[in-house]
């Protein structure tokens, strides 16, 4: 039996293959399913990025394992009650700064320039944060010129919530697009895909890619 780690990274050797973007893809593992004994077991397989939801989780986790050179990454919804307990965490990147407000509080509050991306909700749902498209490069604009404690360096996206695979990848499009655009203020991160729709945001031109469910 093959296994899951080896069968997502070949999926994404195949999906950058058949893509006309030609970027090395970071796989997040997203551990916020499972516990630390699952997070070992991949980490002896050479995974080394993992991502958690709620900063209880994370704050829990990294310390259990933090004899282990894991690379934390943030992905879940941020209360400003919650902001300083996240920056002492040192998470490596924070995914989900979802409003110019949010970045002014993290900015206020930060003393070693975190790392963070800018949520898009390129399919404008109801259920996701995220600034809507129109807006986004404004946005992203504000808080490089206003925000200089953060190092706002790219942007995420959750795929759109749909059967149709055309809607998928044209809501991973939207957001490929804002981080064209946004590759001369600094972005380098284009955090999008998921278990179920990571090749196609792959071939959509995604860098970095967060995958639970398909790898535990
Ligand atoms: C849970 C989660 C993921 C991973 O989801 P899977 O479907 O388990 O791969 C990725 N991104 C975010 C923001 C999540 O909350």
């Amino acid at each position: 039996m093959i296994n899951k780690l080896d069968a997502v990274l070949e999926n994404i050797e195949l999906a950058k293959q058949s893509s006309p973007f030609h970027e090395e893809i970071k796989l997040i593992a997203v551990s916020k399913i499972v516990s630390e004994i699952e997070i070992k077991e991949l980490y002896a397989q050479s995974q080394i990025s993992f991502g958690e939801n709620k900063v209880q989780d994370l704050k829990q986790k990294s310390e259990n394992l933090k004899d282990l050179s894991i690379d934390w990454h943030f992905i879940g919804r941020l209360q400003t009650n919650k902001i300083n307990q996240l920056l002492s965490l040192n998470p490596s990147l924070i995914h989900s700064c979802s409003s110019l407000e949010l970045a002014i509080e993290i900015d206020k509050r930060a003393t070693n320039k975190p790392n963070i991306l800018l949520q898009i909700n390129s399919a404008h749902e109801k259920s996701k944060a995220g600034v809507f498209p129109q807006d986004a490069i404004e946005i992203y604009k504000n808080i490089k010129s206003c925000c200089k404690n953060i190092n706002l360096c790219g942007v995420m996206s959750i795929g759109a919530h749909s059967d149709n695979e055309k809607d998928i990848q044209k809501s991973f499009e939207i957001t490929r697009d804002i981080y064209e655009n946004v590759k001369l203020y600094g972005a380098i991160w284009c955090s999008m895909g998921m278990s179920s729709d990571y090749q196609i945001a792959i071939k959509c031109g995604s860098n970095m890619i967060r995958v639970g469910s398909a790898l535990f």
